[in-house]
């Protein structure tokens, strides 16, 4: 609070970390203010799966409509900016991880996308030979083949694709590390809970807090689905909203494995914590986050649909978080006023595009804009 910074992030999540990382390379002096410790909120809590090309069980919901039945790919628009966010993280782990210490838990195994109906087989075929020629090697295999792999799994007579490139990361350590890498350039990291924001012009900005006010250049608002109700009383609004996921993660027997990731209502995956994760229920019920019983059975439900076994073993963890939704499910990062910019809307794929809304927040605070039009405040009018 001491010295005016140039820019105050509000937000400690991915999406408010990579882009105070990315101002203060940039040579601007960082304040992030958060009212609750780094990963308490879906940063910490995501599955980690960083997927340029398939759908997943996490995606609001909302782009659904417009997809046709059986469609197994995210649509084109996302599939384009969701790659260009999984090559960023591809080219920025190692120096994250070598700035923060802390390991990423990066795990690359295949995932077996199971199939239940005639569309989404179609839609497979389709896929797979692009798909692999773009370097994720996709091949089409039959319910005995998927057998043969893992008499565990549970198929149907449409079989699956087993896709190779997408690939998990551990969110918590991987919010931390990006903690770690704002600290690693100056940037102050403080606690305070925003309660209001003023834009002055040329003034600049007053950011006011439950630990006094905080004056500075501009004002990025990356406070997740909470963002909304910070820039509405400048008179911006901006469609994010909550939408509530569950997760369970399970502990399999000592010494039993689990051949890859399977993908059908749910995901179902070890990860390196050694445990077998759950993900995720899709909710509309507003800041609500207390986990259901009715999530659980419905996850136990998925699970036992791709391999029975796994509904046996001890939940411990049940947990759930908010996704910040748009109505396309891509992010949002633009000016609402003169010096006031927002950076959220992640989805369930926040975490993938963190970095590239990094990047963006960089261009957006230098320029007035970000570079990709696919982010535009102005896009929804
Ligand atoms: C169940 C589930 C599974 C997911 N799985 C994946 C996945 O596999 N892959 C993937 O890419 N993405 C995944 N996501 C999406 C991803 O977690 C989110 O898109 C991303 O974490 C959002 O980051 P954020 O920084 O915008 O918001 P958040 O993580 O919500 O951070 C916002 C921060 O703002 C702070 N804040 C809010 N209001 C205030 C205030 N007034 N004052 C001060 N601080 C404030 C909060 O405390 C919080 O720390 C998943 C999400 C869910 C819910």
């Amino acid at each position: 609070m001491n010295t005016r910074p140039d820019v105050v992030v509000i937000g400690a999540g991915v999406f408010g970390l990579a882009s105070a990382w990315e101002l203060a390379k940039n040579g601007h002096s960082v304040v992030v203010l958060d009212r609750a410790p780094v990963g308490t909120e879906a940063s910490g809590w995501a599955l980690g799966r960083l997927d340029p090309l398939l759908k997943g069980s996490g995606s609001t919901g909302t782009i659904e409509r417009d997809l046709p039945a059986g469609h197994i790919a995210k649509p084109e628009a996302q599939q384009e900016i969701a790659l260009l966010s999984y090559r960023i993280h591809q080219k920025l782990t190692p120096e994250i991880e070598k700035i923060s210490g802390l390991d990423l838990q990066v795990d690359h195994q295949p995932t077996l996308q199971l199939f239940y109906s005639q569309e989404e087989r179609d839609f497979g075929a389709q896929y797979a030979a692009r798909w692999t020629d773009m370097g994720f090697k996709t091949d089409l295999i039959s319910d005995q083949e998927i057998l043969g792999i893992d008499s565990r799994f549970r198929t149907t007579d449409f079989g699956g694709a087993i896709v190779r490139g997408p690939y998990f990361i551990d969110s918590l350590n991987f919010v931390k590390a990006l903690a770690a890498c704002a600290s690693s350039v100056g940037v102050r990291l403080e606690t305070a809970t925003v309660t209001a924001i003023e834009d002055s012009g040329d003034q600049g900005v007053t950011v006011h807090t439950d630990q006094g006010h905080y004056e500075a250049g501009s004002v990025i608002v990356a406070a997740g689905p909470w963002s909304p109700q910070l820039v509405e009383p400048l008179g911006a609004s901006v469609p994010v909203h909550p939408s509530k996921g569950e997760i369970l993660r399970l502990k399999p027997p000592e010494g039993v494995g689990f051949p890859m990731h399977l993908l059908g209502p749910c995901s179902l995956v070890k990860k390196r914590d050694g445990l077998v994760w759950v993900a995720a229920t899709v909710a509309e019920v507003g800041f609500d986050k207390t986990p259901t019983a009715e999530a659980s059975q419905k996850l136990l439900e998925y699970a036992e649909t791709m391999m029975p076994d796994a509904a046996d073993w001890p939940v411990v963890e049940h947990s759930a978080c908010f996704r910040p939704a748009t109505p396309d499910d891509l992010p949002v990062v633009g000016a609402v006023t003169d010096n006031v910019f927002v950076a959220s809307g992640g989805g369930g794929g926040g975490i993938g595009h963190c970095l590239l809304v990094g990047r963006e927040v960089g261009k957006l605070v230098s320029n007035g804009e970000p570079e990709m039009t696919a982010f535009s405040v102005k896009r929804f009018g």
